[in-house]
């Protein structure tokens, strides 16, 4: 961004009007968003403002195209008046899901539809470069086919250095440590693109998508290839100075435990991340063939085994859900949140695995806390991370309006990144 000069420079009172006037377009959003329809009445009461500044905030919402009135509604005493809505079908959302060996690209709409789904060729360690390449001829296929399609969420493996663009670890995949994700995806982009921690994109999914929430306060648990923290305060997401809060994977539940590459020990991400899980599959011999199966077909073979009754399966998937339920008991304990939510690989091990997860809690945390925490496992219809990449584009949308303004139609022609790339 150029400097401005002094003399164009606006002053401190008009960047707080812009931000107070952008907030409240916000907020007129998220009020949309959350109850369909509404009158402009209806809105100005909910939010406590004016109905001059609602007609002046939902005018500049409509002249945006982010808006419009949907004709008549019944208003209060019987009076009729005009309704107005997000214009849903005219945003769709690209979600990207960086799991370490899976990537995954989806198309959403608004309220978290699936358009489409694809599973990239699985990665290694050495292929890293050729994935960042594959993304990128998707993505930009799906851009072209898709003239809606208005920001892109990007969920990556944690802990997530937002200013520096990278992250800090990804263990047993260190290549991923290379990419700088900024660099590489956001900048140039036609539209935004919008960086979460996997966990944390998982909560803000949670959040728009799944059962409503009165308190405000939700913890996304992922036990996928790594294990991971998203923590929703007060409608809000816990970040942490470098955006590395809430990195559960790397809380030890023993200190005198297996060593971890982030040179802590007995790291819960040692114990229950499907990594882990396969390396127990594979020394009891629970699944033929496990060897040569990538760590999600290998839990989810355990997975089914144990559904079927197996129980050599299911005293390996009840040890996961202990050890799953140490984690929960710091979650407890760290952010007491009203709701925890267990996804990815792990909401696949079903009422054995969560019945584990519970009476550790049950047996652990104060009886108080413990009976106001509801622990349950996703039950989105997409995994959690990809609509969660989705979700943190969409929760930018619904944060800063005026980012997307005039996007929809007019995506065409901007220009496009430094390199082509083969
Ligand atoms: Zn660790």
């Amino acid at each position: 961004m150029q400097p401005m000069s002094p003399r164009t420079s606006p002053s401190l009172s008009q960047v707080s009007r812009r931000d107070v006037s952008e907030s409240n377009r916000s907020h007129v959003l998220w009020h949309l968003y959350r109850h369909g329809v509404a009158s402009r009445a209806r809105i100005a009461e909910a939010l406590g403002l004016t109905p001059a500044a609602i007609t002046k905030i939902t005018a500049r919402l409509i002249s945006s195209g982010l808006i419009a009135e949907t004709g008549d509604i019944e208003g209060s005493r019987r009076r009729r008046s005009i309704g107005l809505a997000l214009n849903t079908e005219r945003f769709h959302f690209i979600g990207v899901k960086f799991a370490r060996s899976l990537v995954e690209v989806g198309v959403f709409d608004l309220a978290g539809g699936r358009i489409s789904l694809i599973d990239l060729p699985d990665v290694a360690d050495d292929t890293v470069g050729e994935a960042v390449a594959a993304i990128h001829r998707t993505i930009d296929r799906l851009l072209a086919g898709d003239e809606r399609i208005v920001a892109i969420g990007m969920a990556v493996p944690g802990p997530y250095l937002r200013q520096t663009g990278r992250t800090a670890l990804v263990s047993s995949m260190p290549h991923w440590r290379d990419i700088d994700f900024i660099e590489e995806f956001a900048q140039g982009s036609p539209v935004p693109v919008i960086i979460e921690q996997d966990a944390r994109a998982g909560a803000l999914a949670q959040r728009l998508f799944g059962e409503p929430d009165g308190t405000g306060s939700l913890a996304y648990y992922l036990l996928g290839e790594g294990v991971g923290l998203g923590v929703i305060e007060s409608g809000r997401l816990v970040n942490g100075s470098l955006g590395a809060a809430t990195e559960l994977g790397h809380v030890s539940i023993d200190v005198n435990g297996r060593p971890c590459e982030c040179g802590n020990v007995g790291c819960l991400e040692r114990y229950c991340s499907a990594g882990a899980i396969h390396e127990q599959i594979d020394r009891r011999g629970l699944v033929p063939g496990s060897r040569s199966m990538t760590h999600r077909q290998a839990c989810e073979r355990l997975f089914e085994a144990s559904e079927r009754g197996d129980e050599g399966a299911r005293e390996l998937v009840r040890q996961v859900g202990r050890y799953a339920g140490y984690g929960c008991v710091t979650i407890c304990n760290a952010f007491n949140p009203s709701r925890i939510v267990i996804g990815d690989i792990g909401a696949m091990g079903g009422d054995v695995l969560l019945d584990a997860v519970r009476a550790t809690v049950a047996e652990r945390v104060i009886p108080q806390i413990a009976d106001a925490t509801d622990i349950s496992l996703s039950a989105l219809p997409t995994d959690a991370t990809v609509l969660g990449a989705a979700a943190a584009a969409i929760t930018e949308f619904l944060d800063h309006p005026m980012r997307f303004a005039g996007i929809p139609g007019a995506r065409t022609g901007t220009g496009r990144r430094k390199t082509p790339r083969n």
